[in-house]
Parts: structure tokens; C-alpha cells; sequence
């Protein structure tokens, strides 16, 4: 079966890169059961390209990226920042909804990878936001906490990257919770760097 990492390099422009990604059936878990695979939200022009994880139920749904309850506090937070959701680009790490809402393995986050890596190429985004844990080991490479890595703009593929904390977390400890905080606090961080 063709692989991701022969495909999505090959794309170049980002109608040709969901078109492919679309067609692909590379981890039979996902494939099998997926409504949709939820390739991402791409506005012209976006300088912000927020990563998450993967899609939940209602992403699997309707094809698009963050539209559960996640997704509606995403808007909010990022509404709040003074960047609409109309002007940053959205995706996941993987593509497919891991059955049960489960984290992704290893081997589905390696073979999605490169879709994402060439969203991020065809984007061309200044700063690139990573939403928890497998978005930020994604950015990073290895390991981290994600407790210890929020909070400042680092450099990445030059460009700009904030590690912070998921919309799901944030609403696992509610609105008086630190993830909530800290995220609403990144996100105002990387809204003073585009000005
Ligand atoms: S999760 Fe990614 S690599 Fe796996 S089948 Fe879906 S699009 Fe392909």
C-alpha cells in the first residue's frame, strides 16, 4: 500500500494534498470505521495553523476539523484572542477518528505525519500552535510536558511554535482550571506576535 511519506510531499497545493489524503486507508483500525477523514481548515492567507490531535465523533461526523465541544471552546478561546477562527488554519495529527476516542498509536501518528508535514509547507504559517501532548511531540520530536513547554514562542522549522494545553483538557478542569487559563494566556501571546 502507498504510504503517506511518498504521497503527500508529492502534493503541491493544499486541494490536491486533501484530495489524497482522502483516499488514504493506511491504518486499517481508522480506515475501517471512519466517516470522514478530517483532513483540516485551510484559509487563505492564515498565519496561524493550530494542530491538535485527532478527530472525536462529531469531527468524524461532518469533515471538519474541532466542531465538538473542544472545538467550540477553541472558538471561543481564540475569539477571545483576537483571532477568529475565519483567519487560522485547523488540523490534526492524524487524519482518521481512533475508534472510542482513543490517543492515537505510534505507528498511526508516524504514518499520518506527513500530511500534516506538508500542510505545514503548503500554509506556510508564521507560528504554529500544538495542542497537547501528541501535537506537541509532533513539533518537538521527543518527549515533553506540556506544562513545561507553554508559555513562550519557540523557534520551529523557521517559524514560530507554542506548545499549550488542549480544549479538552480545559474543559476536564473547568473554567476555574490552569489549562484553561494557560491556554487563554498562549493564545493572547501569539496574537501580540503577529502584530
Ligand atoms: S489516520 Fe492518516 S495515515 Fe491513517 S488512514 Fe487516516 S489519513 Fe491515512
Amino acid at each position: 500500500m502507498t504510504q503517506p511519506a511518498d504521497i503527500a510531499a508529492q502534493c503541491q497545493s493544499l486541494d490536491e494534498l486533501v484530495h489524497s489524503a482522502q483516499q488514504c486507508r493506511v491504518c486499517p483500525a481508522l480506515a475501517a470505521d471512519r466517516g470522514h477523514v478530517v483532513v483540516g481548515q485551510h484559509p487563505p492567507g492564515a498565519r496561524v495553523f493550530v494542530v491538535g490531535e485527532a478527530p472525536g465523533a462529531q469531527e468524524d461526523l461532518t469533515g471538519e476539523p474541532f466542531v465538538g465541544r473542544s472545538g467550540q471552546l477553541l472558538d471561543t478561546v481564540l475569539h477571545d484572542a483576537g483571532l477568529p477562527r475565519s483567519s487560522v488554519a485547523i488540523t490534526s495529527v492524524v487524519k482518521c477518528r481512533p475508534p472510542a476516542n482513543r490517543t492515537p498509536t505510534r505507528a498511526e501518528i508516524v504514518s499520518c505525519s506527513p500530511w500534516l508535514d506538508q500542510q505545514l509547507q503548503l500554509i506556510d504559517p508564521q507560528i504554529v500552535v500544538a495542542l497537547g501532548t501528541v501535537a506537541m511531540q509532533w513539533a518537538l520530536g521527543r518527549q515533553a510536558r506540556v506544562g513545561e513547554q507553554r508559555g513562550r514562542l519557540q523557534p520551529f522549522r523557521d517559524r514560530q511554535l507554542m506548545v499549550t494545553y488542549h480544549p479538552s483538557a480545559a474543559l476536564r478542569f473547568g473554567p476555574n482550571g490552569a489549562p484553561l487559563a494557560a491556554l487563554r494566556d498562549d493564545l493572547a501571546i501569539v496574537a501580540a506576535a503577529l502584530r
